[in-house]
């Protein structure tokens, strides 16, 4: 993993109000030293509710802590009630969005054209997308799930070249492993995300390949974050429920 600074990233889900979002950001940074902090990057996606406390929280207080949002619109404004552009998360300085969690392809109907225009829109207003990609169980059962995870990364990213991409994170999440306690093991996390890689390099080359992160994500807690990290294309973590609980996370991001 050389050169690649590991991530976590804490996806809150609709958790917590911008009040206990500050609470936790807070016991956050008091728990995790500057050294564990430059090891690795520590990212948290809250609600778009919380969004301005924690901007306002980490940059007045410097903490060394990222922040982006759950998701975006993509469009750039106009009527579309309810929604959020990357335009507006961009005022926040929201460094990251993730696209295409398998929530929002799942209950909001988000398919793969969906998926690429929001990739798309997030790198117009110079936010990193943490492109989610991951197989179902009757995928995983049919023994098909790399070319499910390599075909929905292509589609994502279709028509980009190497230099529109600035850093895009990829993250293998199968979908049975996601607020499940099932964790997949070392070696599936590892043989998805070697294959995202493969596959980015084939279509972007290997410098731009081996810069990129590729994160698993699917019930990942402290105690199997090392085991899950030990794969050379596994850069860190999407994390979910475990991002709730302040010392739970800080355990992880020290574990990476
Ligand atoms: C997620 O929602 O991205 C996720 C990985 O959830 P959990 O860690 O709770 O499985």
């Amino acid at each position: 993993r050389e050169g690649r600074r590991p991530l976590i990233a804490g996806n809150w889900k609709m958790h917590l109000t911008h009040l206990e979002a500050i609470g936790l950001v807070q016991k956050l940074a008091f728990s995790l030293k500057p050294a564990e902090l430059e090891a690795a990057e520590v990212v948290v996606l809250p609600p778009f509710t919380a969004l301005r406390s924690v901007q306002t929280l980490v940059t007045g207080d410097k903490l060394d802590i990222g922040f982006g949002a759950q998701d975006l619109s993509a469009a750039d404004s106009g009527a579309y009630t309810g929604e959020v552009s990357g335009g507006m998360l961009a005022a926040l300085a929201c460094q990251y969005v993730t696209v295409g969690h398998s929530e929002r392809r799942a209950l909001h109907g988000e398919g793969d054209d969906v998926v690429a225009a929001k990739v798309r829109a997030a790198l117009k207003h110079g936010i990193t997308p943490v492109l989610c990609v991951g197989e179902g169980l009757d995928v995983r059962r049919a023994g098909t799930h790399v070319p499910h995870c390599t075909a929905q990364l292509d589609a994502a990213l279709e028509g980009l070249d190497a230099g529109q991409l600035a850093g895009l994170v990829v993250a293998y999440e199968p979908v049975w492993a996601i607020g499940t306690g099932e964790v997949a093991t070392p070696e599936d996390a590892q043989e998805v995300c070697g294959a995202l890689r493969a596959r980015l390099a084939e279509r972007f080359g290997s410098d731009t390949a081996d810069t990129l992160r590729i994160l698993y994500g699917g019930s990942v807690k402290a105690a199997n974050t090392a085991g899950i990290l030990a794969g050379p294309d596994v850069d860190g973590a999407l994390v979910g429920g475990a991002s709730l609980d302040a010392d739970e996370f800080a355990a992880i991001c020290r574990t990476a």
